[in-house]
């Protein structure tokens, strides 16, 4: 990468350029969006014909004023044509007005459309996209992108489209006047449209690659601008350094821009050189035929008011086409994220889970995040209604993969996921999750207050719901002795409650919720003992009626549990009661020495285990 130094001449473009081929499909499929608002379109095009129908008329009538009003004295049509000339571009103004409005209306609707298309898209994507994405890139998409459009439809089409207008308008009517000069005319038309292909594709090339440079930026700036990256950019000084990497893409930002502008100024110029000289020319060649009588002064004096009508629209027009392969690059964009086909989408005529008992089985269930590497393999086990299957395992053993796998973030590469003996690929999404409740070992909690938070689960609830779910998970009383009780607003993260807490919180809303079937990952850290205590009777009505898998990483859980399912590797290596795993001497066993014995006074073991007894 080169930048900075006054090199913004040769910023290197690092991806390789896929130029937008302007290609039938594409066209197609941006007019698609346009294709709603042909009403208002039609509004459009009237008033673009009209109007530059209108702006032929004042040099006409200088026309007019000249050879006809002034040589016969006639003052009455001198009055008239002058008042044509003030008044058609006052109603060309109006009928401008009327057009730029219904404009920006389709502008306008047209993103609004690609941004609920797109957001409503990204929803139905699966887990993999967002773990693979980043958050900067996809807010990039949505917000820059989208609002760089704009300017195709509103600004790129209709220019387009007013210019061929303005453009054909006045071909015919200086025909019409004198074709000799006509041709002179057009003759220098084309020193405007030869070199617009290759300032295009350079100016283009430039927006592509700066669109994407903010798409880097703002991804950056997501990262680091928030508690977690702000905090890990502190605990290891990395202060100065972040800064200097921001710099340097802003840098490289205001590079490809200077660049841009520049490439932009070069052309525009040139574009005014040439077209000074059309008049010139326009005035020798005319001024040659009326000293030899065969034209009226009025004449050239209308021809050269409507020169400006034709090479005018020619320059915007060679100057759209660059804007508009600008825009197209965004389309592209766009159209890419559109195509992304979610990794997880229902049959056709899923069947829905209905009444749910709550057995999950894995049968043979291997899945690999990536294809050479299995994150489990082989992987067979059954929960009953009602039971309590704790995971164990070291890290990175496939824990978190199995309770993926239950709500249906991924599908198993071979083998099958039943609930109830139904194979989760045959029923619809939205049915199985219903059916599931899940405790995540972070806490996520939305920017808003505790009872927008625990309603999320199930806006319906009443407020005696609420509390008696608060109830349950032993966080009532912390809740109300918030000065603004349940209308406390947590933090963008839940950041202002404390692990614990949170964790209580979200176990008050999975218990509103109330699925038949729970999948949880107990918090690791390790708590002082009456925040444990608090926990661990917040669980029994949590687990009390539900089939539920635990990664367990609590002894009191794993005491509890129906059975241990012990992972390693991606396999299941053991299975059975903590007594039979223990009696087995292997690696539960061996995790039990290392992790779950209790090792003094007030260890997990000396609270009193999950009592419920688990029916089967
Ligand atoms: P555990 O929960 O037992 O600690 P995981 O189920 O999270 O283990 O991970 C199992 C394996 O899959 C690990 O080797 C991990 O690195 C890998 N893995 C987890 N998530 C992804 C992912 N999104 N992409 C690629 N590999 C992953």
């Amino acid at each position: 990468m080169m930048y900075g130094g006054g090199a913004f001449w040769h910023v290197n473009l690092t991806k390789p350029k896929d130029s937008p081929k302007l290609t039938r499909a594409l066209l197609v499929r941006i007019l698609s969006f346009l294709l709603p608002y042909w009403r208002q379109g039609l509004v459009i095009l009237v008033c673009l014909a009209v109007g530059s129908v209108i702006g032929l008329l004042p040099p006409l009538m200088m026309r007019g004023v000249i050879d006809d009003a002034l040589p016969h004295g006639d003052s009455r049509l001198l009055f008239l044509l002058v008042a044509g000339m003030i008044g058609f571009p006052l109603l060309g103004g109006l009928i401008n007005v009327l057009q730029s409005y219904f404009n920006n209306y389709i502008g306008q609707r047209i993103m609004m459309d690609l941004r609920n298309y797109l957001y409503q898209h990204l929803t139905t994507l699966s887990l993999r996209f967002f773990t693979n994405t980043k958050t900067g890139e996809i807010m990039s998409r949505l917000n820059n992108d989208v609002g760089g459009v704009q300017d195709t439809v509103t600004g790129a089409l209709i220019s387009i489209v007013s210019n061929l207008f303005m453009l054909a308008s006045t071909l015919v009517l200086i025909f019409k006047m004198n074709w000799q000069l006509s041709v002179l005319a057009i003759g220098i038309l084309p020193l405007f449209i030869l070199p617009t292909r290759r300032v295009g594709r350079i100016r283009h090339d430039i927006a592509r690659d700066t669109q994407r440079r903010y798409a880097e930026l703002t991804a950056f700036m997501e990262e680091t601008l928030n508690i977690s990256g702000y905090l890990l950019m502190k605990i290891f000084t990395r202060d100065s350094a972040q800064l200097a990497k921001f710099r340097a893409k802003n840098q490289e930002i205001f590079d490809l821009s200077m660049r841009r502008s520049v490439v932009g100024r070069w052309f525009f110029m040139m574009m005014q050189t040439i077209g000074s000289i059309g008049p010139a020319l326009i005035y020798l060649a005319g001024g040659l035929l009326v000293i030899r009588g065969q034209l009226t002064i009025g004449t050239i004096v209308a021809f050269v008011a409507l020169l400006s009508r034709l090479y005018g629209p020619a320059a915007q027009l060679a100057s759209v086409h660059v804007d508009f392969m600008s825009a197209l690059a965004l389309f592209n964009r766009l159209f890419e994220y559109m195509d992304l086909q979610p990794e997880i989408a229902d049959q056709p005529g899923a069947a829905t889970l209905g009444d749910v008992r709550g057995q999950i089985s894995f049968a043979d269930v291997s899945f690999a995040y990536r294809a050479d590497i299995p994150a489990l393999r082989g992987v067979s086990f059954e929960v009953e209604p009602g039971q309590l299957a704790a995971l164990v395992g070291p890290s990175g053993a496939g824990k978190t993969t199995i309770t993926y796998l239950v709500p249906r973030f991924y599908d198993p590469t071979t083998g099958v996921v039943r609930i109830d003996g139904r194979d989760l690929r045959e029923l619809t999404q939205h049915s199985i999750r219903e059916a599931i409740g899940v405790v995540t070992q972070e806490t996520f909690l939305f920017h808003a207050s505790l009872r927008d938070n625990l309603l999320y689960a199930r806006d319906d609830a009443s407020d005696e719901e609420m509390v008696a779910a608060c109830q349950a998970a032993n966080i009532h009383d912390f809740i109300t002795a918030l000065p603004e009780g349940y209308d406390t607003v947590v933090g963008e993260r839940g950041y202002r409650l404390s692990g614990g807490e949170k964790q209580r919180v979200a176990i008050a809303r999975v218990i509103l919720k109330d699925p038949r079937i729970l999948v949880m990952d107990e918090a690791t850290s390790s708590l002082d003992s009456h925040s444990e205590a608090l926990i661990q009777a917040a669980l029994q009505p949590l687990l009390r009626g539900r089939t539920s898998i635990v990664i367990a990483h609590r002894l009191s859980t794993i005491l509890a549990a129906d059975v241990i399912l012990v992972v390693d590797h991606g396999q299941l290596v053991e299975r059975g009661t903590h007594q039979e795993l223990l009696a087995l001497g292997g690696l539960y066993a061996r995790l039990y020495e290392q992790q779950f014995k209790p090792r003094h006074r007030g260890a997990p073991s000396a609270l009193p285990p999950l009592g419920e007894p688990v029916s089967v």
